[in-house]
């Protein structure tokens, strides 16, 4: 069955899973991409990739995630967080991260451990571990 991978960003991250998504965007096209609005939209227009856009995280977006996540219809999930920033939406922000450690799905809320998850992806996805 083709992946399910969400990717979510705050502002300040968004340069980043940008390019993170473009260094792994042969293994996202064999993937279906979900992610919040202005997330989706920015990887999207920038490679080309068809992402499945929910709201922007503060108007529901990560709670739509959640939501879909709950009923095993999300695989993994890179979520760029900003810890130098509050956010409007903290309760849903948690709420994410909750559903995932109560489902046990893959959480990446840094570049690096983004890296491992999408390098283990790939792997899988190429040499079928
Ligand atoms: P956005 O939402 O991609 O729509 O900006 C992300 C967030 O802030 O949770």
């Amino acid at each position: 069955m083709t992946t399910r991978i969400a990717l979510i960003a705050h502002d300040h991250k968004k340069d980043d899973i940008v390019k993170l998504a473009g260094e792994y965007v042969d293994t996202l096209k064999r993937c279906n991409v979900i992610a919040t609005g202005t997330t989706g939209g920015r990887i999207s227009e920038a490679h080309g990739l068809t992402v499945e856009r929910m709201l922007s995280g503060p108007h529901g977006g990560d709670l739509q995630i959640g939501a879909q996540l709950a009923e095993g219809r999300v695989d993994m999930v890179i979520f760029l967080r900003d810890p130098m920033t509050p956010q409007p939406h903290e309760p849903d922000i948690n709420a994410l991260v909750r559903a995932c450690d109560v489902h046990n799905i893959p959480c990446a809320t840094n570049i690096s451990t983004a890296r491992m998850v999408l390098d283990v992806l790939t792997l899988r996805l190429t040499q079928q571990v």
